[in-house]
């Protein structure tokens, strides 16, 4: 199957192969001309930023303003909906809805910073106002976005106004690698001239580049693009084709790269970065796949609450919920981070209990209390090391091979994404043997160099 022919909208729904266009240029070609793009003839100094090894639980939230967009990203987790403008997450919340929760994540949850996402966040009406009052209330703003708003040199003015902390853009590819994934000509023209428009007001960004299969072949120019043009971190995220990606035969081995695909491409691209001393991040992808140096950059659900730049499990399973992310309905009642694995696997037979009208109210609230009682006594950190194994194991379907049975690090390793493993299985494993079994998710992370924004992770 040939690539989608790119409209002026360039939207397709179809799935994608990896098959690169005639006029596809060469990595170092594409760099070169990204370069130009973004306004860089010559090294620019890199920018000062204090940096941080202190690992504490991240305080920063999510919220969803509804699945609209104005690209199709071919690997999209939530293309269905973005798709459907009669799915109940499509649209775009309020104003109102949206501050109740911003302002829920800091009263409730003790949050200080957010990251908010749409679908794309720039396309909603009201996005300054929100930026302006979650700085207000010390919930620092970051925006996830593809960056072609920020094309407008104005827009980026009234960003920093608002009082906007930095922008996560995503730079899912090169030239014509990115147009093809995001499904839209002109894309990455426009993008690369919203990052000389962020250098130019002096707002902060930070790379995150999804590992689709067309973009194998150029990690090591987005790491040196990311250095070039002063990006602050870079995000590597595995693409594991869950949630939309399951359906209408969307994934296949033409546009998934096998994690080891990666390897060499992603190892370089660490080497890049890490020798102009960038922050680097790899999501979601085994710790076997990479050289041992840089196992201080990999952050599986169990490291993922120690990175300040992601998301905190208390609030994420709250916000995560369906009355949080859709614009119809009030917002659900808070919880908190409590019950874990027993409580995931028995909800059934609980919410069973539950409903019952004589002993239903009792057993919620002998639940409850026995359940923070159980809680406060297992730590804090225990208690997003389990929840990190109820998102990897049972929301995710996570499974290890007899090669992890053997490895050191399979304490504090997910093993292979489950919809992955469905598709390629678990052979790529590599056990990793280093002296005895490591059980701290801190043991490598521990050693990498955070930056740290205005003071305050
Ligand atoms: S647990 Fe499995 S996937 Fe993880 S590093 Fe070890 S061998 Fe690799």
């Amino acid at each position: 199957m040939n690539a989608p022919t790119l409209s002026a909208r360039g939207v397709s729904s179809l799935a994608i192969d990896a098959t690169a266009s005639a006029d596809e240029l060469e990595p170092e070609q594409a760099l070169a001309r990204a370069l130009e793009l973004a306004g860089v003839t010559e090294p620019l100094p890199r920018p000062q930023v204090a940096t941080t090894r202190n690992r504490t639980i991240t305080r920063r939230g999510v919220l969803w303003l509804g699945q609209t967009c104005n690209l199709r990203c071919y690997f999209c987790y939530f293309l269905d909906r973005i798709e459907s403008r009669e799915h109940p997450e499509h649209p775009f919340m309020s104003l109102d809805k949206a501050k109740e929760i911003c302002k829920t994540l800091v009263d409730v949850y003790g949050n200080n910073a957010i990251d908010i996402q749409g679908g794309e966040p720039t396309i909603w009406y009201a996005i300054l106002d929100l930026v302006r009052y979650c700085h207000e209330i010390g919930l620092e703003p970051t925006l996830i976005t593809n960056a072609l708003v920020l094309e407008n040199l104005d827009k980026c003015k009234a960003y920093k106004e608002a009082g906007i902390r930095d922008f996560l853009v995503s730079v899912h590819g090169l030239g014509e690698v990115h147009d093809r994934v995001v499904q839209l000509s002109g894309a990455h023209v426009r993008q690369m001239k919203a990052l000389a428009n962020l250098r130019k007001v002096g707002i902060p960004y930070r790379f995150n580049c999804v590992l689709s299969k067309p973009v194998v072949s150029q990690l090591p120019q987005i790491a040196e693009l990311a250095v070039k043009t002063g990006a602050l971190v870079v995000n590597f995220l595995a693409f594991n084709p869950f949630e939309d990606q399951g359906n209408g035969g969307r994934r296949s081995s033409n546009n998934v790269p096998r994690y080891s695909e990666l390897r060499d491409s992603l190892n370089r691209a660490l080497d890049v970065l890490d020798a102009a001393g960038v922050e680097a991040n790899v999501r979601y992808y085994p710790l076997c796949m990479v050289e041992e140096r840089h196992r201080k950059s990999m952050y599986n659900f169990q490291q993922l609450s120690y990175d300040h730049h992601e998301w905190d499990y208390a609030s994420w399973s709250w916000t995560g919920q369906q009355p949080q992310r859709m614009k119809q309905g009030p917002v659900s009642p808070t919880l908190p981070l409590t019950g874990q694995r027993l409580a995931w696997k028995t909800r059934r037979m609980r919410e069973g209990i539950a409903r019952l009208r004589v002993v239903g109210p009792a057993f919620l609230r002998a639940e409850k209390t026995i359940g923070r009682l159980g809680d406060r006594m297992r730590g804090r950190d225990a208690l997003y090391r389990e929840n990190a194994r109820v998102r990897s194991e049972l929301h995710c379907g996570y499974v290890y091979s007899s090669e992890c049975q053997r490895c050191d690090l399979k304490a504090i390793c997910d093993g292979f994404h489950g919809d992955y493993a469905a598709m390629f299985g678990t052979g790529e494993a590599v056990a990793v043997h280093c002296g005895g079994k490591v059980a701290d998710p801190l043991h490598f992370i521990a050693a990498q160099d955070k930056i740290v924004e205005n003071g305050a992770p």
